[in-house]
């Protein structure tokens, strides 16, 4: 079998141009979503990812602020700005980039955003709400998942789905939405007995622990759906040679960057084994930066009353 590679790339453009012309439609009331992503420090990626979203926000007609904190600052003074935003009309969601530095209280930040600004998704309002089935702000990276299955007409009523890792932010939620639109749903961790076993079960495979393509073929059930959310830096040329062959085209990206990213699952095994493929990197991310627009979008009507779109 050879799997077709599900274009995320592709279908975030389409929720993104979906999402300019309502913002454009808000815009005409005279309301205009508006995105807070707060970066603390100076971590060359996380800078990386703010940049990134305050871009697809210019480009959408979101009005975005970005607040640079020093790597110093404490949790009072982080609680202080996201106090101010809390209150800021012209502000509809307020992102954390994460890590936080050691110093600063997770958890408290996390719950410290309005939920109805929440457009990460992370508070436990919303967290609680997705599990009641209530409407509510999803986290975008799960969120962003489901909607590429659901455009690529993958089918998950009565489906056995695995969901590898079982973090706050992308394996819990993602099994749960997983389970709300009727899969039969078995979450894995990192002390999952027979873990290629119990990934082999599933019609709907989703990585995301962190660990660079140990989904291999065997992981893989033939004519699955693999949707791989890992994202791993290779800075080895020899490894990305024996991962996509000498003739890939990924040498040369290698090439000119010192790095390529990769998921957890070897590529080249699943596209033998699997019916469609999400890969790394076109998957997954995109997604959920266009996710985290439509959240935005959403945060803005949510606060004001205004039914929420539907999407297409
Ligand atoms: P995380 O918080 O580190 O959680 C990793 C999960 O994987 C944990 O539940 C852990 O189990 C499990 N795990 C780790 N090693 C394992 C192993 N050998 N076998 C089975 N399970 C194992 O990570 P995350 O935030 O969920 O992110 C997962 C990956 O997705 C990362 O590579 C991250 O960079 C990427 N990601 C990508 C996007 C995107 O936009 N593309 C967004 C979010 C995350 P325990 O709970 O037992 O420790």
């Amino acid at each position: 079998m050879t799997a077709t590679l599900i274009d995320g790339t592709r279908i975030a453009a389409a929720v993104e141009a979906e999402v300019r012309t309502e913002v454009a439609r808000l815009r005409r009331d005279g309301i205009r979503p508006g995105l807070a992503v707060v970066l603390v420090g100076a971590d060359p990626a996380s800078a990386s990812y703010v940049g990134m979203k305050a871009r697809m926000c210019e480009k959408l007609g979101i009005h975005s602020l970005k607040l640079e904190l020093g790597e110093e600052t404490t949790t009072d003074q982080l609680l202080a700005e996201i106090d101010a935003l809390n209150a800021d009309d012209a502000i509809d969601g307020i992102l954390v980039q994460l890590p936080l530095p050691p110093q600063v209280d997770k958890k408290a930040i996390l719950e410290a955003v309005s939920p109805v600004k929440d457009a990460d998704g992370f508070h436990s309002t919303n967290i609680g709400s997705l599990i009641l089935g209530y409407d509510g702000l999803v986290a975008c990276t799960p969120s962003g998942i489901m909607e590429m299955l659901r455009r690529s007409d993958v089918a998950l009523e009565g489906k056995r789905a695995v969901v590898l890792g079982r973090s706050d932010d992308v394996g819990k939620p993602m099994a749960m939405l997983l389970m709300h639109a009727h899969a039969t749903v078995t979450i894995c961790h990192s002390r999952t007995r027979n873990l290629a076993s119990v990934a082999r079960e599933a019609d709907i495979l989703i990585a995301a622990i962190g660990r660079k393509y140990l989904v291999r073929r065997d992981f893989i059930k033939p004519g699955a759906v693999v949707v791989d959310v890992g994202a791993n830096r290779i800075t080895d040329r020899d490894e990305v040679i024996e991962l996509f062959g000498a003739e890939s085209p990924r040498i040369a990206r290698f090439d000119r960057a010192g790095y390529i990213w990769v998921g957890d699952v070897h590529e080249r095994e699943a596209l033998e084994v699997a019916s469609k493929l999400s890969p790394v990197p076109g998957g997954a991310g995109p997604m959920t930066i266009a996710m985290l627009m439509r959240n935005t979008l959403e945060g803005a009507r949510l606060r004001r009353g205004l039914a929420c779109a539907e999407s297409a």
